[in-house]
């Protein structure tokens, strides 16, 4: 499920090359939604507050998956507005990626930060391996890495305080290869550092065909017991 509160955004490292969010919006404002008529310029949507109190079950949300929260363009009193709807709904899952760490580190003090929000960064090769540091000196409660698309070897990756890690290759018509060594470094750090691994995908043009196998099985491991350890009564209500 995912929740757009913002749309638009502008590339800033190496994994946004191939941008599906850049690509989805030149299509959808093409075919006329309002919300996108100024296509991938950063926009923020007041009228989409108030969708999560309207969904009946339990979700995992991926937010903003039209945007980054984090981008300078959004003030920080949009960002609490967005915090305040997810701390207001606690029987969702809220999962919050960014590849703007530093700006997250900057107002993570600003921000409540309940259990059912997971705060993660992209990750998708050495070069923005400081964002996992940023993440770290935050308060949010459950943190993750999300490494796609992997675009190059993570070695010597320091997990402390880091709670899952999901790996996938880039998949379109364009991709840049990923190479299956890689994969097995991040999951035996992911081991060693007790992280949960969550192996996506492995992309390329065909990403069904190519699936999600590693080594002959599939790795789904979630965060989840850490979750319910730290869980307040207030997450049930
Ligand atoms: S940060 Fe995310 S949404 Fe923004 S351009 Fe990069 S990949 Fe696209």
């Amino acid at each position: 499920m995912t929740w757009n509160p913002t749309t638009g955004c502008d590339k800033i490292s190496a994994g946004c090359k191939f941008c599906y969010a850049e690509i989805m919006s030149r299509r959808l404002q093409a075919m006329g939604v309002e919300k996108y008529k100024d296509n991938f310029e950063v926009r923020m949507h007041e009228d989409a507050l108030n969708i999560p109190y309207t969904w009946k079950n339990s979700k995992v949300v991926f937010v903003n998956s039209m945007s980054d929260l984090f981008h300078n363009d959004i003030p920080l009193e949009f960002i609490q507005k967005v915090f305040k709807v997810m701390n207001e709904n606690p029987q969702h899952i809220f999962q919050v990626l960014t590849k703007r760490a530093d700006r997250l580190s900057e107002l993570h003090n600003e921000l409540k930060w309940t259990h059912n929000i997971w705060m993660g960064v992209s990750v998708e090769n050495e070069k923005v391996k400081d964002r996992i540091d940023f993440l770290r000196e935050t308060n949010a409660k459950v943190k993750f890495l999300s490494c796609e698309p992997l675009i190059g070897p993570l070695q010597n990756l320091n997990l402390e305080k880091i709670h899952w890690a999901i790996v996938g290759g880039e998949s379109g018509r364009k991709t840049r290869p990923m190479k299956e060594s890689w994969v097995w470094d991040i999951r035996q750090q992911c081991a060693d550092q007790g992280v949960a691994f969550f192996f996506k995908q492995w992309g390329g043009t065909n990403k069904k065909k190519s699936g999600r196998e590693l080594g002959g099985r599939t790795y789904d491991e979630m965060p989840v017991p850490m979750v319910v350890e730290s869980l307040d009564s207030s997450y049930y209500q």
